[in-house]
């Protein structure tokens, strides 16, 4: 299979970062063009980034010029990890000239005709992409993956929606600082202290699920019939998103078939052996405090959603902790794998 060449957009923050660690030595994908703002513009990838995440920086990627927003880009498929307050009418333009843009930021998660996919849950929802092609007129298309929050949380959801029925769930995150990207929060908010607010966050952990979990009935998303309340909390840890979450069920099941119906959930991306897919998609751990960021975020190359404690809930039916790494799972890595999926059907 001959590599296919992909631009990131937004490539010297925090996620842009992870894109370009990720896909050194993809097997399939070949970053050829890196994309920054004015400030970036101009100058090499190695003047321009100040590099914060482990390992050094690519030496391939050190010397290739940061290009400007408004260039022209000669790459089919095109990660965005811009800021929403840029990326809606960049990433339409892109998806207009004919890219396939798959986009890290809320801009257009929300649309109706734009998939908001998380490969292992909703696959399925790629069908949008006919549609959205036919309604805008692109030979391109916009593809987005949820809010980092909103993988592990929904991830955990799915296979107990599919075998259960989800009806209700409370959710209390603990989001590290990475979240915020860079520079983010600032050092003496976040140290020694915890923030219980993030701006716009909750809406969309109550929302965003709903729609992945949903049907796709001809040319739309009929949402899944289940109601969140979220708490999002930022904490001092530096990556991963640890989330305590509870849940209602439509039809009864005992604990057991809860951990099972975890434990053995496998999707797409396992079945299609997609190469940044990891073999466990959701690991049950049985120690009691576990997981937690430091330990389990790397678990499955950060592309695993760890869930522990699962016991019964007095108020709800369940509850359980989850954790996924954000910036690898959360976004770079889950964008990346929702990439290979569209490559193995085709659709790149
Ligand atoms: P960040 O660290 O602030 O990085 C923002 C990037 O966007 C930088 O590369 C910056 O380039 C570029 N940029 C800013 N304005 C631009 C413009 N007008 N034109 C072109 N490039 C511009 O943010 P981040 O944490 O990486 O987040 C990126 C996106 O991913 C956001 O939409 C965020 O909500 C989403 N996301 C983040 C996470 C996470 O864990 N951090 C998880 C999921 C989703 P310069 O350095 O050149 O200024």
């Amino acid at each position: 299979m001959h590599k296919i060449n992909v631009a990131v957009i937004g490539a010297t923050g925090m996620v842009g970062q992870r894109f370009i660690q990720l896909l050194q030595e993809h097997p399939w994908f070949e970053l050829t063009a890196v994309v920054g703002s004015e400030r970036s513009a101009g100058r090499t990838y190695g003047e321009a980034c100040h590099w914060v995440i482990d390992n050094d920086m690519p030496a391939t990627v050190r010397d290739l010029p940061v290009l400007h927003s408004e260039a022209a880009l000669d790459t089919p498929l095109v990660f965005s990890a811009l800021p929403s307050s840029v990326a809606g009418p960049l990433e339409e333009r892109l998806a207009a000239a004919g890219h396939v843009v798959c986009s890290n930021a809320s801009s257009h998660r929300n649309d109706p005709d734009v998939p908001l996919l998380i490969p292992e849950v909703n696959p399925e929802h790629l069908g949008l992409i006919e549609i959205q092609r036919k309604r805008r007129g692109w030979s391109g298309a916009i593809i987005t993956n949820p809010n980092c929050t909103i993988t592990p949380l929904t991830m955990a959801l799915h296979p107990l929606h599919q075998a259960f029925g989800v009806t209700k769930v409370l959710i209390v995150s603990m989001q590290a600082v990475s979240g915020a990207g860079y520079p983010g929060v600032s050092a003496y908010d976040a140290l020694d202290n915890v923030i219980p607010l993030i701006k716009g966050e909750e809406p969309k952990v109550e929302s965003e699920p709903l729609k992945m979990l949903g049907t796709l009935n001809g040319s739309e998303i009929q949402p899944a019939n289940c109601i969140i309340s979220a708490h999002c909390n930022r904490v001092p840890t530096l990556e991963g998103h640890l989330e305590c979450i509870s849940i209602a069920l439509e039809h009864q099941a005992d604990l057991e078939q809860v951990v099972t119906v975890l434990r053995t959930f496998r999707g797409l991306p396992q079945e299609l052996g997609l190469p940044s897919a990891p073999a466990q998609p959701v690991l049950v751990r049985d120690e009691p405090d576990r997981p937690q960021p430091r330990r389990d975020r790397a678990a499955g190359d950060g592309l695993a959603t760890v869930v522990g404690r699962v016991r019964p809930c007095p108020i709800l039916a369940y509850k359980f902790v989850a954790l996924a790494h954000n910036t690898i799972r959360g976004a770079a890595g889950g964008s990346l794998l929702n990439a290979e999926l569209m490559r193995a059907q085709g659709i790149i």
